[in-house]
């Protein structure tokens, strides 16, 4: 069994895309610029936003922080998203969720620029990515893709379950799958056999937020699984797949931790460097 080390394949992409800052440096005198708004001191949050700020510097681009309490007004947060919206400095805006409940994350999704949108929530970036058109592309699901592609790079024609169909996770997953020609099934809370879903399925992406749901005897020989889950147990944390039985059936598998995380952040990184270099031509 591949252990796919998503921790090694994140580095090498940081890599690449430090020399492609150096690059644009060097092209248009300016350096691609993420701004994250962190609202409340939500632990995992923080923890969140400080890695992204210090993956952003690593790569070499310009990394701002800017936060509020969890008592800020919507409008004041709203103004500030408009303001980075006509910043020439500003790549990409991304807004740390989740949001307090007084905020309307809709309304805040829709008020960034859709151009400097490098978590692709935007309406019009959901639609450009399920029109097969360019768009900014959902940090997590763009990781998995990655390493999928690391794995096999020509999946044309092979059966893909997603278990999940989150926004920030499910939907964008199938899209992508869907354009690499996967035949694809969308899986949930109310599909009747999940089992019998995922037994069919040549590449498992499971999504879902449930310690450990996909069990060895729903896996295919020789499937290729990429586990999304971060559950915090009482065994420590664990993703949506049950690892030491699905490791004994699948051809590549990701770990929880050590998998789909480390490329999340890479994948934003990548997203910002992509708004800049369309904000360029
Ligand atoms: P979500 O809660 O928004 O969506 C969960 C989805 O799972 C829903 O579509 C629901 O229909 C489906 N579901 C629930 N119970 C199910 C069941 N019994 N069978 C089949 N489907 C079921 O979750 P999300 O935001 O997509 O996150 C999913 C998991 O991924 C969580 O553990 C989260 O922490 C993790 N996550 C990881 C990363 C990362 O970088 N690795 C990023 C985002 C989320």
């Amino acid at each position: 069994m591949i252990l796919i080390d998503g921790k090694k394949v994140a580095a090498e992409l940081r890599e690449e895309l430090k020399g492609e800052v150096s690059q644009l440096k060097k092209q248009h005198n300016k350096i691609p610029g993420l701004t994250v708004i962190l609202i409340g001191d939500l632990t995992p949050s923080q923890i969140y936003v400080r890695n992204k700020e210090r993956s952003a510097k690593e790569v070499g681009l310009n990394s701002e922080v800017i936060k509020y309490p969890d008592s800020v007004e919507e409008k004041t947060v709203l103004e500030k998203i408009k303001e980075l919206n006509v910043d020439a400095t500003v790549s990409g805006i991304l807004v740390q969720l989740p949001l307090p409940k007084h905020i309307d994350k809709q309304k805040v999704i829709e008020t960034i620029d859709p151009s400097k949108d490098v978590d692709g929530f935007h309406p019009m970036n959901v639609g450009n990515l399920s029109s097969g058109y360019e768009s900014s592309i959902p940090c997590t699901p763009l990781g998995c893709y990655l390493l999928i592609k690391k794995i096999e790079p020509n999946i044309s024609g092979k059966k893909a379950v997603i278990v999940g169909r989150s926004n920030l996770n499910g939907k964008p997953m199938t899209q992508l799958l869907l354009k690499e020609n996967c035949t694809v099934t969308i899986t949930h809370s109310k599909t009747k056999d999940l089992k019998s879903e995922c037994l069919q399925a040549d590449i498992i992406v499971a999504a879902v937020g449930i310690p450990e749901l996909v069990k060895g005897d729903w896996v295919k020989k020789d499937a290729i699984v990429i586990d999304v889950g971060i559950n915090k147990t009482e065994k420590g944390i664990v993703g949506d797949v049950n690892f030491n039985e699905v490791s004994k059936k699948a051809k590549a598998l990701t770990p929880v931790p050590g998998g789909v995380g480390p490329m999340t952040i890479a994948c934003l990184l990548k997203n910002t460097i992509e708004c800049f270099k369309r904000s360029q031509i």
